[in-house]
Order: C-alpha cells, then structure tokens, then sequence
C-alpha cells in the first residue's frame, strides 16, 4: 500500500550542501541510474514523476501528489454512448433517468406530454433528443429541484413555455438571482405538492434546509423513485464540504430521511449510476466516521503546539496550525476504512474534514 518515496536528486544535493545528510532516508542511499527521477530538468508546473518526500499519502487541498486513487468497481456506472453524450435509464411506467456521468435529472411521459425534472446545462441541449427516443409528446411541465444554476441553467434550451414548479424558497432565491437561464417557477407550494398528468404521479415534499433552502423530496411513488439532488452520491464521495451543505447536519439529517422513506430506486443528481438502499447507508456510515474522527481530532489536538514562538502573537496563525493538524488527523483516521470503498475519495476528503471540523465547533 505504501510506495517508497524517492527524493529529487536535486533535493538530496540540496540537503547534502546544507550538510544534513544524515536526514536522507534509507530510500534515497539506494537510488539506482535506473529509478532517477525525470524531475531535475522538469519546468515549473510539470507534474511530479515520483510522490514528492514528506507530503502526505492523500494530496492535501492545492496539492497533488500523483494520479487520483483508482475508482472502485463500485462507483463505475454503466457506459454512456460517447456519440450521443448520455445515457437514458428507464425507471418504469414512463419515467427515465438522463444521465452524462456527471449530473443526473428525470423526466415522466404521459398521455399528452412530457414533465422534465432539472435541466443540467452540461447535457440540457440533449434532453429534446434524449425525449424523442421514447416519446413524441411535448414538454409541458418542469420541475426543479432547486435554484442551483448547475442543475436547472440549462432551461433555454428545452424550449416552449411549460408549467415550472418548485418550492416557494426556490422562487425567493430564483427572483434574486435574476438569471434568464433560470426562468422563475409558475407553480409554488410550501410543504408539498402533488402533481397528477393523464394517470401519472409526482410527489414533490419540502423537509427544510440542508443542500440550501427550497431542495425538495422528489418521489415516483409508483415507479417506486425517490429523487434528492446534492444529498446522496451513491458510490461516490460527496462533493466538496458535504456538497456545500448550507447546513451541515441539516445535510446528514436528510441522508437518514431518505434510507428511512420506501422506494427502489434513487437518483441523486450526481455522478454516474442510480442508488439503493445500501447506498444510502454507505454514506451515513462514512459521515458518521467522519463526524467521529473530526471530534476526537478536535478533542485530543492542542492549540498552540508546536507553533513557532514567534507566531504565538498571531492569534490567526495559533488557530489556522491548529485546525490544519485536526484534519491530517481527521483525514489520517479515516483514509484505511475508506479510501478504497468511495469513488473520489482522495478528491475531497480533505474539504469534507476541514468541512466537520468546522461545523462541530460553531454549528
Ligand atoms: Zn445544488
């Protein structure tokens, strides 16, 4: 698991001239002809050959080190045809997920129309075609799941002029926002709302702030679907700092809601596949090793240790060595259990300890 480190000559010559030799570890006396790395005559910017010396196992943020961890077989999604750009999933009795391997949205045939679930301006220009695959019907209805561009921006390129629901707090952020590629929604509710096409069902319910405020519960209860966005990534680490969770434990509330409710099949807006229930319980395990190794770091780490004497004035300075040596732990504990069960681990995990540490101190 763990790949001897091999110093740039350049470093060693470096050490040698400062006449601290005898720090050079045992690896570096055995460097062959052959094991020189490539890295002596390498221009700024040039990735490293060889894992730089000292740094730590998983790239710390701003940092790499080497290629990412590999992605488990588990976090691989079924292929997309990279001449149509996506991949269509039929959910059952009219519904389909759309996927490109990124983003994920739905959308529900019925008699006379089409209803569009989010419009990911990474493939929405694909979603009229990914339609007429299965259907002739017009887009007559859309619903966001919530005001975030990266999921509803591509509206102008689905056309004509459908019914837009969404959560009363989608609508408030929307206004604000001003943004003509998010249309403002025609159709608010505050708690819930369901929407009945030609014998088809949507229930769309609201259970407060965690992603940001307006995120709804999008449920097939038929078809047996419950779609959240940027709460759940089945497989997957989530997106930086808990996928920027207004609130935190809001965030890890609703993971819990959504492994409690009845359903088969979940779409989480992200990454390559549909999840499950063991998903769901995948990621409350991992946020509760994670809110688990934050705490202890928290509670067995000193303020002030080891900081330069000459820093200790610099109250900033005190807190920011502080919190970084809580999160190498944070990351330290975690990295055996997990790095190899979620895809994109080592992406994120730093983001996701300097995220806990944060909201078990002022949350
Ligand atoms: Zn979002």
């Amino acid at each position: 698991m763990f790949t001897v480190r091999v110093l740039p000559l350049v470093l060693v010559s470096m050490l040698a001239a400062c006449g601290r030799q005898e720090s050079v570890p045992p690896a570096v006396q055995s460097v062959s002809a052959s094991q020189t790395p490539a890295t002596e005559a390498s221009e700024p910017g040039t990735p490293a050959v060889v894992p730089y010396a000292n740094m730590p196992k998983i790239a710390p943020i701003g940092v790499r080190i080497d290629k990412h961890l590999d992605v488990p077989e588990s976090a691989r999604g079924p292929a997309i045809d990279p001449a149509k750009g996506y991949r269509l999933q039929d959910l059952g009795d009219g519904l389909y997920m759309v996927t490109e391997g990124a983003y994920q949205s739905m959308f529900l045939v019925y008699d006379k129309g089409v209803v569009v679930v989010d419009a990911p301006p990474t493939y929405a220009a694909k979603l009229p075609a990914a339609i007429a695959e299965v259907t002739k019907n017009p887009i007559t209805h859309v619903v966001y799941s919530h005001s975030h561009k990266d999921h509803i921006g591509g509206m102008p390129t689905l056309g004509g002029k459908p019914i837009i629901i969404a959560q009363e707090e989608t609508l408030r952020l929307l206004k604000r926002d001003n943004d003509p590629d998010r249309p403002l929604p025609t159709v608010t509710f505050k708690d819930a709302y369901t929407l009945n096409v030609g014998g088809k069902k949507l229930e769309l319910s609201y259970h407060g702030n965690g992603h940001e405020p307006g995120n709804i519960f999008i449920s097939a209860p038929k078809q047996k679907v419950l779609m959240v966005v940027d709460v759940v990534f089945p497989g997957w680490m989530p997106w930086r700092r808990f996928a920027v969770a207004q609130d935190v434990f809001g965030s890890i509330a609703q993971v819990d809601k959504i492994g409690s409710m009845e359903w088969d099949t979940f779409v989480g807006g992200h990454v390559t596949r549909t999840g499950t229930h063991a998903d769901v319980a995948v990621q409350a395990e991992f946020y509760r090793d994670l809110k688990a190794a934050a705490g202890k770091a928290l509670s067995t780490t000193k303020p002030g240790e080891g900081v330069n004497p000459q820093d200790l004035n610099n109250p900033w300075a005190v807190f920011d060595d502080y919190i970084d040596r809580v999160v190498v732990q944070c990351v330290d504990t975690l990295t055996p259990k997990w790095q190899s069960r979620l895809g994109g681990y080592d992406v994120y995990i730093w983001d996701q300890c300097y995220s806990m540490e944060q909201a078990l101190r002022i949350d």
